[in-house]
């Protein structure tokens, strides 16, 4: 049946359910309508833009009765920038919904019914979380914008003050804005691939309080770079000033190519008792008061007694396996991104901790590559990117059977497929632990506990 939902009609919507990208969902005479910026509960007045046979997207015009969940956003942005889903609803509530969200997940994607999901853990103030940002720099309408793309779009939505970025971002993106004006510097151009400056990006440190800013170009050289030098180094914290050097025809923010212009090419931040060098090409958890929950949680998941050999796949700079050094005998790190093992073994040493190995490669393929030169692990560690563990990877865990496996993941979806793979393969999963990493925002993290039916 085709929908009778017209393009540019309006309806009166009550809004039933969540989706899984944090649309609400209501019903017109039985099709589905997805409305962003909704929540369960509202009664709102949409507008459809587009009709598909069986379901159809609006767009809220009005809110006629709000829902108990709404709660008015902190960002006057927060509808078009394409960063936060989910900050209209309760913050307990988004809670709510991402331990539902995983539950699905398990169920829809890996059949797994019965495995138990603890309730979400949150954040007491969930705002100024982020020791990360990303903003494109464009020019439109003669005016340079600095901020996030809109959703679905590459319209820059100005972000002068971010309430999930660190507050002392807003100063750092003036400075930069008033000497790109001041200088006349051009900006990058997607469609003519003309123009020097793409992106900025900021990395700060929760603890240290220390700061990275590096000037994504489409070059070699920043004209007048000793003034920007000079204006930055005026903000305090500011350890390391570089550039990234990207001249591909790419959305890809980041070339591999860094020349470091002012400091230190690296800031430092801790984790509990330990401390971490970041790199600006090394991925690092965005949310440092979560990721000690996380850790923690791993940790006690792994539960160590010092006798272990642990293996650490997709382990960045070393965060981890550091904290499960302290605890087990030996621990191997791979990782793929060759200046994050630096940072890892940097990190190590540091920390003086001597019983971490890591290695450069593809986890599915160096961990194999150990384990038939006889290096078998009691504990498996894996915090695969979002597209889960390779099935290479997952075939040799299943052969190389540790006892435990710890399974950290940025998405229940390819998380519920690894999970029913091993427990199809000699495995059950003992528990799931969602951990609100990413604050109004559709994203949740996970940690599994995974141990061999033969324990
Ligand atoms: N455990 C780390 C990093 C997790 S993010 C932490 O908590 O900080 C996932 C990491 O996997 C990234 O550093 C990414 O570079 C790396 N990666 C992606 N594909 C990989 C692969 N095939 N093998 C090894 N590492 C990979």
């Amino acid at each position: 049946m085709e929908t009778p939902l017209k393009k540019n009609d309006r309806y009166e919507v009550e809004i039933i359910d969540i989706g899984a990208a944090g649309e609400g969902i209501g019903k017109i005479n039985d099709f589905i309508v997805f409305v962003p910026s909704t929540v369960t509960g509202d009664v709102a007045e949409v507008h459809i833009i587009k009709a598909k046979k069986s379901f159809a997207y609006g767009k809220l015009l009005r809110i006629i009765k709000p829902s108990p969940f709404r709660n008015d956003p902190r960002c006057n942005t927060a509808s078009q920038c394409g960063g936060c889903q989910l900050q209209h609803i309760a913050y307990s509530e988004q809670l709510q919904w991402k331990t539902k969200k995983v539950k699905e997940a398990l169920r829809r994607i890996g059949g797994l019914q019965h495995i138990k999901v603890e309730d979400t853990l949150g954040m007491e103030n969930p705002f100024n979380y982020r020791n990360k940002a990303q903003y494109p720099i464009r020019k439109e309408n003669g005016e340079i914008k600095i901020g996030f793309f809109a959703s679905r779009s590459h319209r820059i939505v100005p972000s002068e003050s971010c309430v999930i970025q660190d507050i002392r971002n807003e100063r750092i993106i003036q400075v930069i804005k008033d000497f790109l004006t001041q200088y006349n510097i051009t900006i990058y151009n997607e469609e003519t691939h003309q123009g020097l400056v793409r992106h900025l990006l900021i990395k700060t440190a929760y603890h240290t309080q220390e700061m990275m800013v590096c000037l994504v170009i489409n070059g070699k050289e920043l004209p007048h770079q000793d003034k920007l030098i000079q204006q930055l180094k005026a903000v305090e914290g500011i350890k390391s000033i570089v550039l990234n050097h990207n001249t591909g025809q790419t959305n890809v923010i980041l070339s591999s190519h860094i020349t470091v212009i002012d400091g230190q090419d690296y800031i430092i931040d801790n984790i509990g008792d330990l401390q971490f060098k970041i790199s600006p090409l090394s991925f690092f958890q965005v949310n440092p008061l979560q990721t000690k929950v996380l850790y923690d949680k791993a940790l006690e998941f792994a539960a160590l007694t010092g006798t272990e050999t642990v293996w650490d796949a997709y382990c960045g700079i070393g965060t981890i396996s550091l904290f499960l050094a302290q605890k087990a005998k030996k621990v191997y790190g791979v990782e793929i991104v060759p200046e994050a093992i630096a940072n890892a073994k940097a990190n190590a040493e540091l920390n003086g901790i001597t019983n971490a190995a890591f290695y450069v490669g593809k986890a599915e393929e160096i961990i194999p590559k150990m384990y038939e030169e006889g290096i078998a692990a009691d504990t498996i560690v894996v915090d695969p990117p979002r597209k889960g563990c390779d099935p290479k990877l997952l075939e040799t865990l299943v052969a190389m059977s540790p006892e435990k496996i710890v399974y950290v993941s940025c998405d229940p979806a390819t998380l519920a497929r690894d999970l029913a793979y091993l427990t199809q393969n000699g495995y059950r999963v003992d528990g799931v632990q969602p951990v609100d990493m990413f604050p109004h925002t559709v994203h949740v993290e996970c940690v599994a506990l995974i141990e061999a039916l033969s324990s």
